[in-house]
């Protein structure tokens, strides 16, 4: 059976083919980046070792799903005969709302869900619904699925979701925590399970992806119980960008005092806050801060302190929540590759059952790995998350593959 995933961005389109029938191998992957800016261009690579990178004419979401498919189909750099061999396309969509609670067959009815959560999600959502428009077009037949972001903590129960506010701004407007990375805190704990040989259902598990978005994720049972982003991804942790928890009064006070707009107060909170606005180095990429602190710029050794500070503090939390703990999973870009980050989390927690096994949290692998000593009593992992992966195997799943 052979999949097609589309991750449709504001100004890119990343896309992999798996077939899921042969050990689930990539076919082909690649992205189309800088749609609807100059200089568009395509990244490519299949299997059998062939490799391209190159100026594409690509304007919007169905240009791109139309590159892609001749890409696939190409008589030298191809992997299918036909398009037909293509037998469903899973969607990565941010923003889901209440209703959608798994992976779904997308219909109109699902299509107008999505719209509604436009305001909510207004960078993902609209470019979502028009990688599916794309793929509905251009794929003609090919049944689409929709594997939402919010969908794998539809579990969490009102203690966790509601916010302190006016009980009808939930009831009438929806306001609430939804949370999101869910197909990655879903795939990654249900791995570390896997890996540990016993059943999800018996398991306290903390996940922290910890990628340029970051957020941690209490699963209780196999099921998210709390996660720390909110009605937006903004909520939690601080990111690469983005603030994290703030107290909303501050936003107000920004306001009155530089004389600030809702949009500016918007893009200074998602997009120079966090690592960036605290490092001041011009990026929020933690290896640039991490060699800057490791040469005595004691701003940027400030910034990975309070980065690591507020995931420990998170994770004291959720251990209260869960009740204790089994598993800790680090996962994405910085919980995968960064041994100093993991342990600094984990600095002082011996207290609480971490013990971590300096050797094997320096070794460097994409393999899913335990880093804990055998004598820790939460054991702490290392699991490489795949969400494209991760998308396949629940459209498959949708459709009975
Ligand atoms: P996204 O959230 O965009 O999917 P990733 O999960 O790929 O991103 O994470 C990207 C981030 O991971 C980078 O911006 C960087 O901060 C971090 N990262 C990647 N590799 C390393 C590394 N070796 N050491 C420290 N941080 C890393």
């Amino acid at each position: 059976m052979i999949i097609l995933v589309i991750n449709a961005g504001s100004s890119s389109v990343k896309f992999t083919l798996f077939d899921m029938l042969d050990n689930k191998k990539v076919l082909a992957t690649g992205l189309i980046e800088r749609i609807g800016i100059d200089g568009t261009s395509m990244k490519y690579s299949n299997w059998k070792g062939d490799k391209s990178q190159g100026p594409v004419d690509v304007k919007n979401a169905k240009d791109a799903v139309k590159v892609i498919s001749e890409r696939l189909v190409d008589p030298k750099t191809g992997v299918v005969g036909s398009l037909s061999e293509i037998k469903g396309a899973g969607h990565r969509i941010v923003h889901g709302g209440e209703k959608v609670n798994k992976p779904v067959l997308v219909t109109d009815e699902v299509k107008s869900i999505l719209k509604d959560c436009f305001s909510m999600s207004p960078l993902h959502n609209p470019h979502n619904l028009a990688g599916i428009e794309a793929a509905e077009e251009v794929l003609k037949g090919v049944p689409n699925v929709g594997v939402f972001d919010t969908a794998f903590h539809s579990t969490m129960p009102p203690r966790t979701f509601l916010y302190g506010i006016p009980y009808e701004l939930y009831s009438e407007d929806k306001i609430r925590r939804y949370g999101f990375h869910g197909t990655s805190h879903a795939y990654v704990s249900k791995a570390a399970a896997a890996f540990d040989g016993r059943p999800p259902e018996s398991l306290k598990i903390i996940t922290a992806h910890l990628g340029n978005g970051a957020s941690i994720t209490a699963v209780k049972g196999g099921r998210s119980y709390d996660t720390s982003m909110g009605l937006t991804p903004l909520e939690g942790v601080i990111m690469g960008t983005r603030s994290g928890d703030i107290d909303p009064a501050v936003i107000f006070h920004i306001m009155k005092i530089k004389g600030l707009g809702y949009q500016d107060v918007d893009n200074l909170l998602n997009k120079k806050s966090g690592v960036l606005g605290l490092a001041g180095i011009g990026s929020s990429d933690l290896r640039d801060v991490e060699e800057a602190a490791n040469k005595g710029n004691e701003k940027c050794a400030q910034a990975l302190d309070i980065y690591a500070y507020r995931i420990r503090k998170y994770i004291g939390a959720y251990m209260a929540s869960l009740g204790g703990l089994d598993i800790l999973v680090f996962t994405a870009g910085a919980g995968e590759n960064s041994s100093t980050l993991r342990a600094n989390v984990l600095e002082g927690m011996e207290g609480l059952g971490f013990k971590l096994d300096k050797a094997k949290n320096d070794v460097r692998s994409s393999d899913i790995r335990v880093i804990s000593t055998d004598d820790s009593k939460v054991k702490v992992m290392v699991v490489p998350t795949n969400e494209e992966l991760a998308i396949a195997e629940f459209t498959a799943e949708v459709l009975g593959g």
